[in-house]
């Protein structure tokens, strides 16, 4: 593996790699840049083929982690861990006992959450060892599920959006087509429905589906055909890579703004998008809130305060969709543009 090579593509920072032969525990801490502080980000644990695709995983995560926090104003950098996941039997809680001193050992420079194969008990484990980390039970002062504070962050982005686009100042009446209402989405539906918005909803799961339905009067539509529901706004809630070659170009709506990361199957995506002039709020910028809500666990978790710099989300998408029409160009691109303008004013 050409490792230093990678590390310089994705404009690196810093890697460390932990094996404990006493645990089985192999880990990796990728931080991408800690310029704004200390790097904040998840923690993976999940089978990989090979080191590499493990090494490769957190790396690109990493880095999409610093683009986030800086958008959302936070004071944190960008980093990410991944362990790979034993194949013989191994004992989980020595593993997260030690991935915890690990992170002891780096003293801060990262700061470690929930994220794939991980969860709160892994997290509590690691907390009797390092206090960083976040995602710990709100019992002992830590930040509770995050997806009521993305979904509210998504709806402020819609609401910008809105406004932007559509002159309007209120979502009343405004029609929302929402794929995937599973815990954002959930919550997502139940902001808009406040809000006054009409909902149209798809999901894998149609128990899920019919909760939408029964609680915020959605109408259900095909999991196949959401996309292509005539509305206001279509906002991807489920897996990633949904805009694309094959969606994008029966789109019937004039903004795309949802939870989902990495919406973009490819980049030159966004571009279409706006050669469409559909618009699109950059997914890492608008589904910002949960990172947010994380982020305030580090300095003492307050959820009203945590609230209100959510809350803020619609400013920072104002001001992707504005600067994306002074200067004709997609809105993906002008949120790097924001995010690299940040971290280049504080220097190296
Ligand atoms: P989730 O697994 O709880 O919900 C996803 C839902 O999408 C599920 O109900 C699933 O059945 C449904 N789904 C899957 N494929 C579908 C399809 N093709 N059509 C319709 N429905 C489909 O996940 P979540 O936590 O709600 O996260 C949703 C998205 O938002 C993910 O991309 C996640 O990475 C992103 N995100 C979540 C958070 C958070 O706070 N949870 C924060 C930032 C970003």
């Amino acid at each position: 593996m050409e490792l230093f090579g990678r590390l310089a593509s994705y404009d690196y920072g810093e890697v460390h790699f932990k094996l404990d032969k006493a645990t089985g525990l192999r880990a990796i801490v990728a931080i991408h840049d800690s310029r704004l502080g200390p790097a904040l980000g998840g923690c993976r644990f999940i089978h990989y083929d090979t080191e590499e695709a493990a090494v490769t995983d957190a790396l690109r995560l990493a880095r999409g982690m610093t683009y986030k926090a800086a958008l959302a104003g936070l004071a944190h950098g960008g980093g990410k861990s991944v362990i790979i996941r034993p194949k013989e039997v191994f004992d989980r809680v020595a593993l997260f006992r030690a991935f915890g001193r690990f992170l002891e050992d780096l003293r801060g420079h990262y700061v470690t959450a929930e994220d794939s194969g991980t969860g709160l008990e892994d997290m509590e484990v690691i907390r009797s060892v390092t206090k960083n980390v976040t995602g710990i039970d709100p019992s002992h002062g830590g930040s509770g599920d995050p997806s009521p504070f993305t979904a509210l962050g998504v709806r402020r982005g819609i609401e910008a959006a809105v406004k932007f686009k559509l002159g309007k100042a209120s979502l009343s009446g405004i029609h929302v087509a929402v794929q995937g209402v599973g815990h954002v989405g959930y919550y997502l539906c139940r902001e808009l429905h406040a809000a006054g918005a009409k909902l149209t909803v798809a999901d894998m799961d149609p128990l899920k589906a019919e909760r939408a339905q029964r609680e915020f009067g959605a109408k259900i539509g095909g999991i196949d055909t959401i996309a292509e529901v005539e509305c206001d706004v279509f906002a991807p809630c489920a897996l990633g890579a949904g805009l694309n070659d094959q969606t994008i170009g029966s789109l019937r709506t004039s903004i795309v703004a949802g939870a989902a990361n990495n919406q973009l199957a490819e980049p030159r995506h966004g571009d279409d998008l706006h050669a469409r002039g559909i618009l699109y709020a950059p997914d890492y910028a608008i589904n910002a809130g949960g990172l947010v809500n994380v982020a305030q666990e580090v300095i003492g978790y307050d959820a009203e305060i945590a609230r209100q710099k959510t809350l803020k989300i619609y400013d920072t998408m104002m001001e992707i969709y504005e600067r994306s029409q002074k200067r004709g160009a997609p809105t993906y691109k002008v949120a790097d543009m924001l995010v690299e303008e940040k971290l280049a004013a504080v220097g190296k």
